[in-house]
């Protein structure tokens, strides 16, 4: 089975971020990148399909050069190759559903993993935008995963408890938290990683249908107010609850 992982690159969760001079992207100054780190759980359940089933894994990614090293990522924990779909400048959630779906369906991967949300823009919507492109099937935010022939059964994360669900291949599944626990690339996978392939292909995005007006930081938080440690501030406490927090 051709089962594929689609991963994208984005800045480590303990950098400090801040908005680039054009007021439209991120300063890229000091930030380290890292694999986003739901796709790492799709990516070991692509590994453990192959396992379980036979095939091979296919990484897939869009960005610039820099992207290769979250690929490369992938490939140190096993995956078999990757392809670069090559891009630099504006696009959004579709543009870039658009181009991994043009990848997928030239690669004819039946089986397609996808993290359930990327932690850089946080949209959460390109593994389903590309299962409806390619007419797959799709589940999202999977904590549990069989596949016996054809078959899928999913488990999926809702509100206060699990849902169960049953749907055929070919499918995209998004991965959330739970779902497995990722391996550590071996040295060995390290350095075989370095052997393995990285077809670069100019990505066929299409246009955006979303434009990025501004970025911004969050206002800062205003600084808390201590009134005092007896009894006797509760009225001003109450009446700041009331007249200024308009909480109570
Ligand atoms: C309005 C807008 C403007 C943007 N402008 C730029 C820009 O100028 N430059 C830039 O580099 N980025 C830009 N991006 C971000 C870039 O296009 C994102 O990679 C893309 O939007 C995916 O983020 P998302 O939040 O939509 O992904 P989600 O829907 O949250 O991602 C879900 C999953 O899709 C897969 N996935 C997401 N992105 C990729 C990818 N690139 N390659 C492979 N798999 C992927 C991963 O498995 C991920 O877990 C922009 C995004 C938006 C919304």
């Amino acid at each position: 089975m051709k089962i594929a992982v689609c991963v994208s690159h984005v800045p480590d969760t303990a950098a400090k971020i801040n908005v680039g001079s054009d007021e439209k992207s991120i300063d890229n100054n000091g930030v380290s990148f890292i694999i986003n780190p739901y796709d790492e759980y799709a990516v070991e359940e692509a590994l453990k399909t192959k396992e379980a089933l036979g095939g091979e894994v296919v990484v897939i990614s869009l960005g610039g050069d820099e992207v290769k090293e979250t690929i490369r990522k992938a490939l140190a924990m096993g995956a078999d190759s990757g392809v670069l779909l090559k891009k630099e400048g504006y696009f959004d959630s579709y543009a870039t559903a658009t181009a991994l779906a043009e990848e997928l369906k030239a690669q004819n991967a039946e089986m397609v993993f996808f993290g359930k949300q990327s932690i850089d823009f946080d949209s959460g919507v390109v593994g389903q935008m590309v299962a409806e492109m390619l007419g797959y099937n799709s589940v999202s935010v999977v904590v549990d995963l069989k596949i016996e022939g054809d078959n899928i059964r999913a488990e999926r994360e809702i509100e206060g408890g699990k849902e169960v669900v049953e749907t055929t291949l070919p499918a995209v599944i998004t991965a959330q938290k739970g779902l497995n626990e990722p391996r550590y690339a071996s040295l060995r996978g390290i350095m075989q990683a370095k052997k393995k392939t990285i077809e670069e292909k100019e990505a066929q995005t299409g246009d955006s249908r979303v434009e990025l007006l501004k970025m911004r930081k969050p206002a800062p938080k205003a600084p808390g107010k201590i009134l005092g440690s007896d009894a006797s501030v509760v009225p001003e406490l109450v009446r700041l609850l009331k007249e200024e927090a308009k909480v109570i």
